[in-house]
């Protein structure tokens, strides 16, 4: 008897059609002599719902607050789930994370599964129940409710799969897998059949939504397959696995963009060590992401521009925070927003020579100007303005036969 892992998300839940449907898909997984255990997101919308009346209330919500507040849409989806599962005749019942418990440590907002107790799911399951759990979210060392950063049920999918050895992890989502663009951007992107960890987590943390970075890193760690399917249609998905299962001729896999970058230059920075500390420093304080970062070399040895990119939603407090910092000197700042990281991801570029050419190349003939650049041994990204966004992932799918 197989134990299987089935995570629905947001859409896939996002009505009570809908999760009379997902309740089908669980019973069939049920009937066909499968251990059953369901991790389920909030009803679409309903999180962010949430975030938003915390706002509302105050513009510096207590964070530990902000974890009890937003984790309760998981609740209400689960209890849906279970409670139609038990109208149809099965036995199932909901499970808060707490409940289990499913343990974490870090910051509130942004925690890690680190255990899952699952004594009692054991015994649940054996007994022939479907247990339905709530995702995203988890209890800290004291015992408060913590959630582990947005989208973040993929996490608690596989990191259960990992406790309950299950045989697989399926993650039922609102397209029928993994594709080599975000199909709904761009239409000719194509599914892709199997793809590395690698490949996925570069994907994912560079703007690709269908997978969360974090749960794609934990799968890798704890080398648990991956399956991406539709809740909507009865189509083959996308497996996530091991270099060693799978094999590949394709040098690039996939493209992912992202929205709402910025891009910040400092001019005429002091040269000296330690520069580069006294400017990120208060930002890392303020939980500021810095992405891409340039450096280069003034003409007269002295001096240096320092260029970086945040996330639009950071660039006041960020220019607020450069401004400040009486440990730096400079000759000018300069800002720029309504940017978007380009970037073309796959192993087989470690082998394949020329393929930054092809890229540059591709994006010129469109007329495309790049800001900034920035590669690892399996991608390579470009800052571009977020105009021409759909106009380069269209020249790069074409000029990597994607298509
Ligand atoms: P869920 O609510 O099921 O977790 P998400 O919205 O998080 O679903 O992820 C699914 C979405 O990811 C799709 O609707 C699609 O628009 C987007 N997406 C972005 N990049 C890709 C890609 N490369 N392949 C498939 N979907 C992608
Ligand atoms: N409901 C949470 C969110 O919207 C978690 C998830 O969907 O995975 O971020
Ligand atoms: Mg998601």
């Amino acid at each position: 008897m197989k134990t299987v892992v089935l995570k629905f998300g947001g859409t896939s839940v996002g009505s009570i059609d809908r999760i009379k449907k997902v309740c089908k898909i669980i019973a069939f997984y049920k009937k066909n002599k499968n251990k059953v255990v369901v991790v389920s997101s909030a009803m679409s919308g309903v999180t962010n719902e949430l975030v938003n009346k915390s706002k509302m209330i105050s513009n510096n919500f207590d964070r530990a607050e902000y974890d009890a507040l937003v984790s309760t849409g998981e609740q209400v989806s689960c209890a849906l789930i279970a409670g139609r599962l038990k109208h149809n005749g099965f036995k199932s019942r909901s499970w808060t994370s707490w409940q289990l418990p499913i343990l974490t440590e870090g910051p509130h907002s942004s925690a890690r599964i680190s255990s899952v107790g699952i004594k009692e799911l054991n015994k649940y399951v054996k007994s022939g129940g479907i247990p339905i759990i709530t995702g995203f979210q988890g209890i800290g060392n004291d015992f408060r409710i913590t959630t582990i950063g947005r989208s973040g049920s993929d996490a608690t999918a596989i990191m259960l799969a990992k406790f309950i050895k299950a045989d697989e992890c399926i993650i039922y989502t609102d397209v029928d897998g993994v594709y080599t663009t975000d199909p709904r951007q761009y239409k000719k992107a194509k599914k892709i059949k199997k793809i590395f960890y690698d490949e996925m987590l570069e994907m994912a943390s560079l703007g690709s939504k269908v997978m969360q970075p974090t749960s794609v890193q934990d799968a890798k760690l704890n080398k648990i397959d991956i399956k991406v399917k539709s809740s909507f249609v009865s189509k083959s998905g996308t497996l996530i696995a091991d270099s060693k299962k799978t094999f590949s001729n394709q040098i690039i896999t996939g493209i992912s963009s992202t929205k709402n970058d910025a891009k910040i230059t400092i001019v005429g920075v002091k040269d000296r060590p330690g520069v580069a500390a006294s400017i990120f420093r208060p930002l890392s304080n303020n939980l500021i992401n810095v992405d891409m970062v340039v450096q280069n070399i003034s003409q007269n040895g002295k001096e240096t521009d320092l260029t970086f990119t945040i996330k639009s939603e950071d660039l006041k407090k960020t220019e607020r925070l450069i401004k400040r910092n009486k440990s730096i000197s400079y000759k000018k700042l300069s800002f720029d927003k309504d940017l978007s990281k380009v970037s073309i991801i796959g192993v087989g570029m470690i082998t394949t020579p020329g393929i930054t050419y092809r890229m540059f190349q591709a994006l010129a003939s469109k007329k495309i100007n790049i800001l900034v650049i920035s590669t690892s041994e399996i991608k390579i990204s470009v800052l571009i303005s977020s105009k021409s966004v759909k106009k380069a992932v269209a020249a790069l799918h074409k000029e990597f036969k994607l298509n």
